[in-house]
């Protein structure tokens, strides 16, 4: 009798174990998310396409934060797609920026602030400090904050288009500047326009990165995609976002959400 009571406690513990384990996996069982953004601004005129508003980029957020949606760093990012040990929020999601507006200083950032998310801005070298992008000041803060930064190349070329030498320039020159600024290592690289190739991906892997995005669309799931070719849902100025949010929400296999942006355009 005793041995037979300690079987269906042990059997039990293990369904709930396990089952518990599967409900937890199951929130991101299709993968993570990356969402992808540009210009939050209300000024519309520079690349009105991949501008969305100071108050429609809140109200997404607010959608994400109210689901219980987690942003995640690059490391843990890069830690599940090498399927290492890793602790992950229930809903992990990464948002992300190219280019380095400085739109995303004055009104992005006051905003994830709010939410207690975090992101990734992809910088472009020669831009630092430039008019209207951000400047290394502000880099710094919002590093010291809790934003990461990764490379969106020296000079923001199409990558296929380099020789060895310049693809070993793209990578190598963004990535001193980028951690003399913030004095953190800079783990992920973006393909500028999305474009990449095999040199473009190993000069990417060789300069020390963990992990590199581009805009083929889906989520991220290791054992079916890969690290250097890491997908991202780009939002643009007329992305339906709330059908989007019921699909991450649900987190639906790849198959939907390349239902949802069956054209890609063109991205900077
Ligand atoms: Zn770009």
């Amino acid at each position: 009798m005793m041995f037979l009571w300690r079987s269906l406690v042990c059997l039990l513990l293990a369904v709930c174990f396990v089952g518990g384990g599967n409900t937890a996996q199951a929130q991101y069982s299709n993968g993570i998310p990356v969402l992808l953004y540009h210009h939050v601004s209300d000024d519309k005129t520079e690349l009105p396409e991949l501008t969305v508003t100071t108050a429609e980029f809140e109200r997404q957020m607010a959608l994400l934060h109210g689901a219980g949606f987690s942003t995640i760093s690059p490391s843990q990012l890069n830690a599940y797609m090498e399927e290492k040990t890793v602790s992950l929020p229930a809903k992990p999601i990464l948002i992300t920026f190219d280019d380095g507006y400085d739109d995303n200083y004055f009104n992005a950032f006051p905003v994830l602030k709010r939410f207690g998310f975090s992101s990734v801005i992809f910088m472009v070298g020669v831009n630092i400090d430039r008019e209207k992008r951000l400047s290394s000041q502000q880099i710094r803060e919002m590093s010291d904050a809790g934003i990461f930064f990764g490379s969106h190349s020296e000079t923001h070329r199409n990558m296929t288009t380099l020789s060895a030498g310049e693809l070993r320039h793209e990578v190598k020159t963004i990535k001193r500047k980028l951690e003399a600024i913030t004095q953190r290592d800079t783990e992920l690289f973006s393909y500028p326009y999305g474009y990449y190739n095999i040199s473009a991906w190993e000069a990417v892997e060789l300069a020390g990165y963990k992990g590199s995005v581009t805009v083929l669309p889906g989520l991220n799931k290791p054992d079916r995609d890969n690290q250097f070719l890491l997908r991202r849902i780009p939002i643009y100025n007329d992305t339906d976002f709330n059908a989007l949010f019921l699909l991450l929400d649900q987190n639906q296999p790849k198959t939907k959400l390349l239902q949802y942006s069956p054209v890609l355009k063109k991205i900077g």
